[in-house]
């Protein structure tokens, strides 16, 4: 069985774009993956000659519904319940804001395993773009970008390690 690795975090934070890259030319859905929903897109990604389960929560379906706060919470309880790893991005550039807290606390509270990316942050000093991100309590930051590729190698080994 292939591992899962989940993407979670507020709107804009980029989870889209790294799933994009980490399952590049191969985005084709995973037809057969039980639980699939609206909300969520799945994708197969390869690091060396592992291959893994990707999957991009949030922004498939309209907002106004739900409120933002409980399709978050949501959202990132099913990536708990499918993934045998989460990624949790926020943005180097934005900083830490109140709902990255509310997805943190959720997170906690589980014994996941969690990967905290900060994201956007090519072009900036590591520890710069990391040190404030201590603070919501889910271990060392990794500061990446998505769209550049910067330490995306890194995170992906990192989040299957032992998987
Ligand atoms: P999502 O809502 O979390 O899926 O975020 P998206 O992947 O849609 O990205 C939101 C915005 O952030 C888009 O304009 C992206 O181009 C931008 N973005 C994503 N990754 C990066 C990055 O590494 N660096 C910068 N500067 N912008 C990024
Ligand atoms: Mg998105």
């Amino acid at each position: 069985l292939k591992p899962v690795v989940a993407l979670v975090g507020r709107p804009n934070v980029g989870k889209s774009t790294l799933f994009n890259r980490l399952t590049r030319s191969r985005s084709a859905l995973v037809a057969d993956f039980s639980g699939l929903t609206r909300d969520r897109h799945y994708g197969e990604g390869r690091v060396g000659e592992k291959p893994f389960i990707a999957i991009d929560t949030g922004g498939f379906e309209p907002v106004a519904k739900t409120g933002i706060l409980l399709q978050m919470a949501r959202q990132t309880q099913q990536a708990i319940a499918e993934a045998d790893a989460v990624i949790f991005l926020v943005d180097a550039r934005a900083g830490v804001n109140a709902h990255d807290h509310e997805i943190a606390r959720q997170l906690r509270r589980n014994s996941q395993r969690v990967l905290l990316a900060v994201n956007k942050a090519e072009g900036m000093a590591h520890n710069a773009a990391i040190s404030e991100f201590h603070e919501l309590g889910l271990g060392q930051p990794l500061a990446i970008s998505a769209a550049h590729g910067d330490g995306i190698v890194e995170l992906i080994e990192m989040a299957l390690e032992g998987l």
